[in-house]
């Protein structure tokens, strides 16, 4: 590898880590730095760093790879062996220096730290697992600290991760396990779950001994996330939407992240050519959306496809399940319960818990609905106020076609 300065590393490793989407930081504790506390960093206050929102907005990180080399050759990634990049490989205390001085100067809030397989899965976590230990104990960083763990290492090395990080991320990197077999052979869905199962008991017990004893050190509190590369094997939505959401189940995630297959340079040949409409992942965000903030089922989100397990692109999946499941609308606005109301297609959670406020002290008219909402049209069929039932409405064969031509009218 030719000599490079640090600069010209950051310029590669900052590229190559564009293709991981696990960069939102919602959930975390604040740490606060002023008076007494030693340290910089703060993520409270005055001073270096925003607050967290509790919503999953990203807040802004330096995000680099340790190096984009790497001994696996996962097809669909820019970095493996046979890729023909250029690469790059920072020290462990290159990228605490360079974390230091962005955070000094208030460019990043933070650091996500992943990488290439060097040498073995054991050496390159023990390498990242140096950067968030160093930036914690030598230097007293209290920023946030996303770290990619590799989920052959040992778990010890993994379990430190945990110490030092708020969040910790394992990627299942595609929704079946045939698919990774066949574009990842180096990697085992048993290995990488049996990884998100240790981090998930030990986020657990990290949690417990809090309750505990407050003063106990805390562990990666803002949980563990994943990604998956959606449009690179034959995985439909409706396989997607079902493995996501057996992960939330059975490890507790945060987040799982979906990252449009994007072709790359020197493609293997067992890839799709075509990067799938970036619009897919964006339905995929809000099908998950749904089954977290919303209460459905993964069952009802895959209502929502069609029959090739594939949400619509051109309406939401909310307004996708509602016109398939006809029979439970409209709702009326002023007895409904929460969790009917957030079926609504045009209701978000805002305007649902508005909707309850407002009615315990007078019934709502059409009118009073449309302003809490962006769209009236979208939400008629479906709702009943004091003034508005919409007879026969629900049960027209080309409501969908009413509904989407009327959207697109009013932009809304
Ligand atoms: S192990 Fe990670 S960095 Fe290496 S080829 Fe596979 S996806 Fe890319």
């Amino acid at each position: 590898m030719a000599q490079l300065d640090v600069r010209q590393k950051l310029e590669i490793l900052a590229d190559a880590a564009k293709y991981d989407a696990s960069c939102a930081s919602s959930g975390t504790s604040k740490r606060d730095s002023r008076g007494a506390t030693k340290g910089i960093g703060s993520t409270e206050g005055m001073g270096i760093c925003h607050a967290y929102a509790p919503d999953g907005r990203c807040i802004s990180l330096l995000k680099i790879l340790l190096t984009n080399s790497c001994i696996f050759d996962c097809h669909y990634c820019i970095n493996r062996k046979s890729s023909n990049v250029r690469r790059a490989r920072f020290t462990a205390r290159e990228v605490v220096d360079l974390t230091l001085a962005f955070y000094r100067r208030n460019y990043i809030e933070g650091l996500f730290l992943s990488s290439g397989i060097i040498r073995s899965s054991d050496y390159t976590m023990e390498q990242l697992v140096e950067v968030a230990r160093s930036l914690r104990e030598d230097h007293h960083f209290r920023g946030y600290i996303h770290l990619k763990t590799i989920p052959d290492a040992d778990p010890g090395l993994i379990e430190a991760a945990g110490r030092h990080a708020d969040r910790i991320s394992i990627n299942v990197e595609l929704p079946t396990a045939a698919g990774l077999e066949r574009l990842a052979p180096e990697k085992s869905a048993s290995r990488i779950q049996g990884a998100m199962a240790g981090m998930k008991t030990a986020i657990e017990d990290g949690k417990d001994a809090s309750r505990r004893y407050p003063s106990a050190p805390k562990f990666a509190p803002a949980g563990q996330s994943t990604q998956m590369i959606v449009g690179a094997d034959a995985a439909n939505d409706r396989d997607i939407v079902h493995t996501a959401s057996g992960l939330y189940d059975r490890f507790a995630l945060r987040r799982v992240y979906y990252s449009a297959f994007s072709p790359i340079p020197d493609a293997s040949a067992v890839l799709p050519l075509k990067r799938p409409p970036l619009l897919r992942e964006h339905r995929l965000y809000q099908s998950d959306w749904l089954m977290r903030f919303y209460g459905y089922r993964p069952g009802e989100v895959a209502q929502a496809t069609d029959e090739q397990g594939m949400l619509p692109l051109d309406i939401d999946p909310k307004l996708a399940w509602a016109l398939k499941a006809r029979e439970q609308f409209p709702v009326d606005v002023n007895r409904a319960p929460r969790e009917l109301l957030l079926r609504v297609p045009g209701l978000g959670v805002k305007a649902v818990d508005a909707v309850i406020a407002s009615r315990r002290w007078r019934k709502l008219s059409l009118a009073d609905i449309g302003r809490l909402s962006r769209s009236i049209t979208k939400l008629r069929p479906f709702i009943v106020t004091t003034d508005w039932r919409p007879t026969a409405l629900i049960d027209r064969i080309d409501l969908r076609a009413r509904v989407t031509e009327q959207l697109e009218l009013f932009g809304a």
